[in-house]
């Protein structure tokens, strides 16, 4: 039995149901399991291992809900700076074509480093481009390296451009194979246990990249597995208008009539949802990954995630893809959700709640407790007995900080978006004093951009 004892942080932010703060706080873990938590005068004193945390302020670790790992490869592309979702995704399509196996693993362990250096310790990836003999497997087996708790997701892209959808023909797959492999990957690897480190999601990619035949039998699939399922939908405009041209619903209606409604579903961006649609997100307990990076980057528009809280619908924080964030860090991402949604509530109260006003603890929750409600999660997500210890601490005593000290949690959220000191998942260490401990950052971001520039000139 190994033990760890976290002591004499300045605060602890539980994220429990009480929401309590504790000052002065420590945690008493037991094999990557918290036992206690509470002031480092009350909780045990003797432990095989000390992490004495003066002047730093305690988190859950944060969780995000969706992303697309290997498109950090492809960042700030001239060509598709400026570019709304469609445009962007025709852009991008035929450089995707280019990723090989060993473009998947760099990637995936350069998104892992900058997540959990930005205080992430559960990460969500999409992955729904299989090119050139590309496999999920590639990323799980990089992903194993760095330590963090992954929700891999069996993406998949089956309606090509020949037969009216967006992605060109070259880069679908056939349904059958789709179907095949997802099975496969859910038997060889979906751990659903407390602690899983790894979990296997049911991932068509967007109305406009596969049939309903599709989302049909990737539901039934799922659901005799138990494994949840996700998929993009009401980004764009743009989108909402395929699916009434093509299937004559709206978005949430569309997948409501593929069997994607339950509490096993959350969709990525959710953005336009009218007040109705809101109702019946909330009474099929469907979750939401917000991205607001991706969002504003995208010119989509701005979620209602107001009216989503209010009506008792679980949302998450994503940073979506590298592609249309430009990055991957967490931090940052919960900032843009407490922004963004001032915005909303002032620019367009219509779709957002304008009497209220996200708060800072509201914009943590969000990437915290939030983020474990949407991907299915009792273990991770609040720092309380019987949880995970998965944590990050951020010392206080920096430049980015200073001033803010009345209200450190705050902090986190207002003040410009830092990178963490430690991370911990499951009692054990990724981040420590600052360093990422799993790989060495200058090589992989020299493997990276040599990944990168190959993949980007050859298309
Ligand atoms: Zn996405």
């Amino acid at each position: 039995m190994a033990t760890l004892l976290v002591k004499n942080a300045a605060v602890i932010v539980t994220m429990d149901d009480q929401r309590r703060e504790i000052p002065q706080g420590a945690i008493f873990i037991r094999d990557g399991w918290i036992e206690e938590v509470g002031p480092s005068a009350a909780v045990t004193q003797e432990a095989d291992e000390v992490l004495d945390l003066e002047n730093h302020l305690l988190l859950p670790g944060l969780i995000n809900t969706h992303h697309h790992f290997y498109q950090t490869l492809t960042r700030a592309i001239p060509a598709a700076q400026d570019a709304d979702l469609f445009q962007w995704l025709k852009t991008l399509y035929p450089i995707w074509a280019g990723l090989t196996p060993e473009d998947i693993r760099i990637s995936t362990q350069l998104a892992l480093a900058e997540l959990a250096l930005s205080g992430c310790t559960t990460a969500s990836d999409h992955l729904y481009i299989y090119p050139n003999g590309c496999r999920l497997d590639d990323q799980i087996e990089a992903a194993q390296q760095m330590g963090m708790r992954l929700h891999a997701s069996r993406g998949s892209m089956s309606l090509g451009e020949s037969k009216g959808g967006l992605p060109p023909d070259s880069v679908v797959e056939a349904e059958q194979a789709i179907l095949k492999d997802t099975r496969r990957l859910i038997e060889s690897y979906h751990d659903p246990e407390p602690g899983s480190m790894l979990q296997i999601v049911v991932a068509p990619c967007s109305p406009f990249s596969v049939t309903p035949d599709l989302m049909r039998q990737a539901a039934a699939i799922a659901r005799s597995y138990g494994v949840r399922m996700h998929t993009h939908l009401a980004e764009t405009l743009d989108e909402e208008r395929f699916c009434l041209d093509e299937f004559g619903h709206r978005p949430l209606a569309y997948a409501e009539e593929l069997d994607w409604a339950g509490d096993d579903v959350w969709f990525a961006h959710a953005v336009h949802i009218n007040p109705d649609e809101v109702e019946r997100m909330a009474k099929a307990r469907i979750g939401v990954a917000h991205c607001p990076s991706s969002n504003m980057r995208l010119a989509s528009g701005i979620a209602p995630i107001r009216r989503f809280l209010s009506a008792g619908v679980a949302v998450g924080l994503g940073v979506d893809g590298s592609a249309s964030n430009d990055s991957s860090h967490m931090l940052a991402e919960v900032r843009q959700a407490f922004l963004l949604s001032r915005v909303g509530s002032a620019a367009a109260p219509e779709i957002d709640d304008s009497a209220h006003l996200l708060t800072a603890r509201q914009a943590l929750e969000l990437a915290t407790i939030g983020g474990a409600q949407v991907l299915g999660r009792t273990d991770v997500g609040s720092l309380e007995p019987g949880k995970c210890a998965d944590f990050v601490a951020i010392d206080l005593d920096r430049l980015e900080y200073a001033g803010a000290m009345h209200d450190p949690a705050a902090a986190a959220v207002l003040c410009a978006s830092v990178t963490v000191d430690y991370n911990y998942v499951q009692g054990k260490p990724v981040v420590y004093e600052g360093r990422l401990l799993p790989v060495e950052i200058e090589t992989l971001v020299e493997r990276h951009n040599r990944a990168a520039h190959r993949l980007t000139n050859g298309a």
